[in-house]
């Protein structure tokens, strides 16, 4: 039996048998994989702290014919304030869920693993869980091949225009003498274009104090669902309970 050791976030998981987790992991070294955790089920398992979820801990791996299996675990972080917090839980699903929609398995991308767990560290203790996950999405898409042109039109390349349009389906930006060229082009403000440009171009620490108001935050999330809609084509389940989060604490006052 072959064992490898790697270094590894919980994803998510689904239940085996009666005590068993299958788990999916996002590793530096294999990409997105599928491990089982035996016994975590039962309390006092030795694994169970690391196949909590969104734990990040180094695996010891054994191989399996169809499926491997967690030997051993050492957490390094567990990232157990964002499981205390509904608010956090809700956003850290949804950034597994886009993460896992958009990434075939074993597919080894260092790149997009150390952007993952900065982002979770980041939405430990952010305060604007809702500008942190414009960012995520854009970055996310960018990290894997779907950058938005959001500097110059895509049709013509045209960079001035007073009346700026997007297209999903085009893969960016339309001015206005090309806007006919998508129905389905949805109109944006200059202040939304620049705030794109920024989060695209910006890293997570420039970006940390950037100011957006309510009208370019209601533009951004329809832009980027609409851009990634077009890309990932499964229906993300997390969108919905972000939403039905926020409607719970505008009714309680939070
Ligand atoms: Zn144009």
């Amino acid at each position: 039996m072959a064992l490898y050791k790697t270094d590894a976030i919980v994803l998510g998981y689904r239940n085996l048998g009666e005590a068993d987790k299958i788990l999916t992991l996002f590793s530096p070294d294999k990409g997105k994989i599928h491990a089982v955790a035996r016994g975590v089920r039962r309390p006092r398992n030795p694994i169970l702290a690391g196949s909590q979820l969104f734990s990040y801990s180094k695996f010891l791996i054994v191989e399996g014919r169809n499926l491997d299996s967690i030997s051993q675990c050492e957490i390094k972080e567990s990232f157990y304030k964002i499981r205390q917090d509904l608010e956090s839980m809700a956003y850290g699903l949804y950034f597994a869920e886009l993460l896992r929609a958009s990434t075939p398995m074993e597919d080894k991308n260092r790149e997009l693993f150390r952007f993952f767990l900065k982002t979770m560290y980041l939405l430990q203790d952010s305060e604007d869980k809702e500008i942190l996950s414009r960012i995520y999405e854009i970055k996310l898409m960018a990290i894997q091949g779907f950058t938005p042109e959001v500097f110059s039109c895509v049709n013509c390349g045209g960079k001035s225009s007073s009346r700026v349009y997007f297209s999903p389906s085009m893969g960016g930006i339309l001015c206005y003498n090309c806007n006919n060229k998508d129905k389905r082009a949805v109109s944006i403000t200059p202040d939304t274009i620049s705030t794109l440009q920024k989060m695209l171009m910006m890293t997570y620490e420039e970006l940390k104090s950037i100011d957006v108001n309510k009208y370019t935050r209601e533009q951004l999330s329809e832009v980027l669902s609409l851009f990634i809609s077009h890309h990932i084509d499964r229906k993300l389940k997390t969108v919905q309970f972000i939403k039905d989060i926020k409607k719970l604490n505008i009714k309680s006052g939070i």
